[in-house]
């Protein structure tokens, strides 16, 4: 199974709506072992299929010690409010604190094609929100103020600049 170039922030894909996906078959259970690996290797905790160039409505999540895909996944309550760091795989070594419903319901479609209800809070929830943001094509940076998302688009840049070291 072969790992997946994960696109940076300014590809035009991490900004276009996903399209739902009519039927989990082979070549998109394929897709989501890809998605699982090209996860582990990047050490996150989820991954869209946008991520790597597949604008479909699929995303796969590993955070507190649970692992799924979520096909077609809507959440169907949210609950609470948490503010805390979160990053992400398009937008590499930037954190910054992002505000978002503390517990949420999700309905998702598993790998094995049946629909199911998952009752996440803290790390689980922020993930499972953050992958559905990304197959709507909203990344973290718009859920930040303003001032904030100045400062992490400085830091984003500079790392982006910095030179690599003389070889
Ligand atoms: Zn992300």
């Amino acid at each position: 199974m072969p790992l997946l170039p994960i696109h940076l922030l300014g590809s035009p894909v991490l900004r276009e709506a996903s399209a739902p996906v009519a039927e989990v078959t082979e070549e998109v259970r394929r897709l989501v072992d890809d998605m699982f690996e090209t996860m582990d290797a990047a050490e996150g905790v989820g991954l869209a299929a946008n991520q790597i160039g597949q604008a479909l409505r699929i995303a796969v999540v590993d955070a507190d010690g649970e692992r799924f895909a979520m096909i077609n996944p809507m959440i169907v309550e949210a609950s609470g409010k948490a503010s805390e760091e979160e990053g992400c795989l398009s937008i590499p070594e930037v954190y910054a604190e992002v505000t978002r419903p503390e517990r949420v319901v999700l309905e998702a479609t598993g790998r094995d094609g049946v629909r199911y209800r998952l009752e996440a809070d803290g790390l689980k929830a922020r993930a499972i929100q953050h992958e559905i943001d990304h197959l709507n094509g909203v990344l973290m940076f718009d859920r930040m103020t303003p001032e904030q998302r100045k400062l992490a688009m400085a830091e984003y840049r500079k790392l982006q600049e910095t030179p690599a070291a003389p070889a």
